[in-house]
């Protein structure tokens, strides 16, 4: 079986994790090509709907890559951006993933959905002052609300180099762009982070919601987290969400908003305005 699923696709590795292997380089390559190419041939964002857990309203939607290899099809995110790190080619793939992104936010608006857009960085383009350009640069472009933009930052992406990542991080909330602290609770330093950046937001990870039910330690982390973010005034959404219970169990600590296949998967752009135009019907 692991085998099988090495030499099919990207998808496992274990603490072996070698950026030189022959099929990371291999993969870089292609990702590389691929982005090369105006169309960007393989490279596609799903969304996933965000829901407000007082009244169950669509307030907006996380874009996740999925990108798919000629021969070995849809690769796992984690495994992509691990291997595009280290390289300038994560540079082109944020830019990319934020063109799109920002793309269908305007066409969105344009068809009377008001929604936000979540978007995952990497520390990579944080280090970086230009890419704060380019944001700026395409937030214009597209005529969309800066305040309609959700950068999802992780908290491994924020160690790297603290002062050039804080000053980029402290620009971009200059712009309007919300900042939300992504897979909360799982780094080494999410209250200083807390502290030092301008958040506007707290992600739960999933790791402590999905099994919230069953995990009074992951309950206590959970609803003491919702706590924190009312205490300081920053909005919290739990990711993860797999069930009603859970669902029922973080309203009922006043839990903002909440992620998860309860409520649906990434989806395609097309298949996401018509689980809204659903939901609406339903809600
Ligand atoms: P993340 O930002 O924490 O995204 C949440 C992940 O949880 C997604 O995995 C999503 O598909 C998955 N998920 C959603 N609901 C549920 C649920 O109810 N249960 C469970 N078990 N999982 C759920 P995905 O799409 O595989 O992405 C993995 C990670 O890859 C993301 O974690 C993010 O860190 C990274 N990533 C994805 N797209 C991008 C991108 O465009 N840029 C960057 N820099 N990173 C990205
Ligand atoms: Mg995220
Ligand atoms: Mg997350
Ligand atoms: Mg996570």
């Amino acid at each position: 079986y692991e085998s099988k699923q090495r030499a099919g696709s990207y998808t496992r590795y274990g603490a072996e994790f070698d950026h030189h292997s022959p099929e990371r380089l291999h993969l870089l390559g292609d990702l590389r090509r691929a982005l090369d190419h105006p169309d960007a041939p393989g490279v596609n964002l799903f969304y996933q709907p965000q829901v407000r857990l007082a009244d169950g309203a669509v307030i907006g939607a996380e874009a996740l890559l999925r990108y798919s290899h000629p021969e070995r099809g849809v690769v796992n995110p984690a495994e992509i951006i691990e291997t595009a790190e280290h390289s300038s080619v994560m540079r082109m793939l944020t830019e990319r993933v934020v063109d799109i992104a920002l793309r269908q936010l305007r066409a969105w608006k344009e068809r009377g959905y008001d929604l936000r857009m979540a978007v995952n960085v990497s520390v990579r383009d944080l280090q970086s002052p230009e890419f704060t350009d380019f944001l700026t640069e395409r937030i214009d472009a597209y005529g969309v609300d800066a305040a309609k933009l959700q950068l999802e930052i992780t908290e491994s992406a924020l160690m790297a180099d603290p002062r050039r990542v804080l000053q980029n991080v402290q620009r971009l909330s200059d712009l309007g762009v919300g900042i939300s602290l992504d897979d909360f609770g799982t780094g080494f330093s999410s209250m200083q982070h807390l502290r030092r950046l301008p958040v506007t937001e707290i992600k739960i990870d999933k790791s402590f919601v999905t099994t919230l039910i069953d995990d009074p330690d992951n309950a206590a982390i959970v609803s003491t987290t919702i706590d924190l973010g009312r205490a300081l005034d920053v909005e919290v959404v739990a990711e993860g969400v797999e069930d009603e219970n859970v669902r029922k169990q973080l309203e009922g600590w006043g839990c903002h908003a909440g992620q998860g296949w309860h409520f649906a998967k990434p989806m395609s752009a097309d298949a996401f305005e018509r689980w809204m135009a659903d939901h609406r019907k339903h809600n």
